[in-house]
Parts: structure tokens; C-alpha cells; sequence
């Protein structure tokens, strides 16, 4: 994503249980990517030390000024639906789109599995 002059990155994806409400999950998450030193900066998609976002939040549609969910940019990139289709097998997005339909039809784009 973005510039292409920067490092190489690690991408995963995880799947939670949470008592947390979207929002207040969020914040956690922001916290969380606080307390690992990352300094807010006017260069989005540029490196940062983390960057942790909320795909989807169970079957819900979120359109928040905080927060959208599900995230905007998944259906279209590799890093995210390739792991995402590796730990929920048969998943499907609020829309009904099937994520497994999805990572068999994107480009890996060189990506390396670690
Ligand atoms: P991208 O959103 O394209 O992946 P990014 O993750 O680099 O870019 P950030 O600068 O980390 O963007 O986040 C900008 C804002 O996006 C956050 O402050 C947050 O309020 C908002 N946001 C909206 N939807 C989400 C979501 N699903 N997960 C995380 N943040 C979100
Ligand atoms: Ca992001
Ligand atoms: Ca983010």
C-alpha cells in the first residue's frame, strides 16, 4: 500500500472474542498502537511501527466517523484477504460476498508467506 520506497512489512490477521464494543475496541487497538511507539504522522500508508485495524466486527455494518466496518480497503488487498481466508474458512462479509471467492480471485502480488 502507498509509497513503494519503504521497508518490507509483515501483515497478519487474528480472530478475537471481545466483551468490547466496536468503538471501545478501537481504542484499545489505538492504545495498543500507542504503547508500541507509533507517532501519528501526516504520511498515511507510510511505514509505521503498527498499524492494527478492525475488518469485520461479527456480521455487523458500521459506518461511524470513526470507524467502518467492514473495512473499506479489504476486498481489494492481498494482505489482508489471503491470511483472513486462511483462518476463517467459509467466512462471508455483512454483503454476502464470500472471502474464500475473493482470495481465489487476487493477485498474491509476490507476497511471501513467513
Ligand atoms: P487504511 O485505513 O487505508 O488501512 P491506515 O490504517 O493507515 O489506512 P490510520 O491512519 O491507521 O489509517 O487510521 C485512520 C483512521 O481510520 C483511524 O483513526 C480510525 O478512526 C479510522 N478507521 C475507520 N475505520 C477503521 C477500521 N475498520 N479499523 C481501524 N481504523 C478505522
Ligand atoms: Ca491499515
Ligand atoms: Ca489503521
Amino acid at each position: 500500500m502507498g509509497p513503494q520506497d519503504q521497508d518490507d512489512y509483515i501483515n497478519a490477521v487474528i480472530s478475537i472474542e471481545t466483551s468490547l464494543s466496536a468503538l471501545a475496541l478501537l481504542d484499545a487497538l489505538q492504545a495498543i498502537e500507542n504503547a508500541a511507539g507509533r507517532v501519528r504522522k501526516d504520511n498515511r500508508w507510510g511505514a509505521r511501527i503498527l498499524d492494527c485495524d478492525i475488518l469485520l466486527y461479527g456480521n455487523q455494518s458500521i459506518d461511524n466517523a470513526r470507524l467502518t466496518v467492514p473495512h473499506y480497503g479489504m476486498k481489494l488487498r492481498e494482505f489482508v484477504l489471503l491470511p483472513l481466508a486462511e483462518i476463517a474458512t467459509n467466512l462471508y462479509l455483512p454483503d454476502g460476498t464470500s472471502v474464500n471467492a475473493l482470495a481465489n480471485e487476487i493477485n498474491s502480488n509476490g507476497m511471501v508467506k513467513l
